[in-house]
C-alpha cells in the first residue's frame, strides 16, 4: 500500500476519491488522520492549477509524505467563468452551500435556461517528496437549473444538470456522479499518471 495525504478539508471530496481510487493500492488517509486538523492554507492562485497544486505541495513539505489536492469549482458562462476559483466562498468567506447556491440562483435571475450553461472544474496535483509534481483536470458541461432539485453530494450539485439525464448532480446519486463527474474524468488521468509514475518506479 502507498500512503497518501489528501490535502483538503472536504470530507465529501475524501469520499468521492477514496470511492473512484479504490480499486489502486493507495493508503488515501485525510489530513485529520494526518494530524493536519488545524492546518489552513490559503487559497490565493488565480487558477484552479495554482491552488491544486499549492495545496498538495504545501502538505507534502509539512509531512515528507506524497500527497494530493483537488481544487474544483463551478464555472458560469453567462457570469464569465464565475464563481471559478471563488467557488467555495462565492457568497462570503464563511458561506455555506445555500448561501452560494441562493447567490448563485439570484443572479442568474431572469436568465432563461438556454444561457445557462456552465462546467464544473476539477484539477488534481501530486506532489512527490524527491520534487516530482503532476497535474491533471478533468471537466464536466452542464446547466444551472432554476431552482435547487435533490439532496444528494454537496455545493452547487442540486444546481447543476446534467443534460444526458436531465437530472442534477444532487438527483442522480454518488454511483453515477463518480462516474460522469469532473472530478472522476480527473481522476481517471490522475490514475494513468500514476500508474506511469510508480510503474516507473518498479
Ligand atoms: P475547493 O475546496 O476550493 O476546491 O472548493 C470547491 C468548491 O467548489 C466547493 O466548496 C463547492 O462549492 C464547489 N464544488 C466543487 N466540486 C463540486 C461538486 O462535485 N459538486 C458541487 N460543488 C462542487
Amino acid at each position: 500500500m502507498i500512503r497518501m495525504i489528501l490535502a483538503s478539508q472536504n470530507k465529501h471530496k475524501l469520499e468521492e476519491i477514496r470511492d473512484i481510487l479504490e480499486d489502486l493500492n493507495i493508503d488515501l488517509i485525510s489530513m485529520d488522520e494526518a494530524g493536519l486538523g488545524d492546518l489552513k492554507i490559503v487559497e490565493d492562485g488565480e487558477t484552479f492549477e495554482e491552488n491544486s497544486m499549492k495545496k498538495a505541495v504545501t502538505v507534502m513539505e509539512r509531512t515528507n509524505t506524497i500527497a494530493i489536492a483537488d481544487d474544483s469549482g463551478l464555472s458560469v458562462d453567462y457570469l464569465k467563468g464565475s464563481p471559478g476559483v471563488y467557488s467555495a466562498r462565492f457568497a462570503g468567506e464563511d458561506a455555506t452551500d445555500d448561501d452560494n447556491n441562493k447567490k448563485l440562483l439570484k443572479m442568474l435571475d431572469g436568465v432563461p435556461t438556454k444561457e445557462r450553461s456552465g462546467k464544473f472544474v476539477s484539477v488534481i496535483s501530486v506532489a512527490f517528496p524527491d520534487g516530482r509534481k503532476v497535474s491533471v483536470r478533468g471537466e464536466c458541461n452542464g446547466v444551472i437549473g432554476l431552482e435547487e432539485k435533490g439532496t444528494n453530494g454537496f455545493g452547487y450539485d442540486p444546481l447543476f444538470i446534467v443534460p444526458e439525464y436531465e437530472k442534477t448532480f444532487a438527483e442522480i446519486g454518488s454511483e453515477m456522479k463518480n462516474r460522469i463527474s469532473h472530478r472522476a474524468k480527473a481522476l481517471e488521468k490522475f490514475r494513468k499518471e500514476l500508474k506511469r509514475i510508480l510503474g516507473e518506479e518498479s
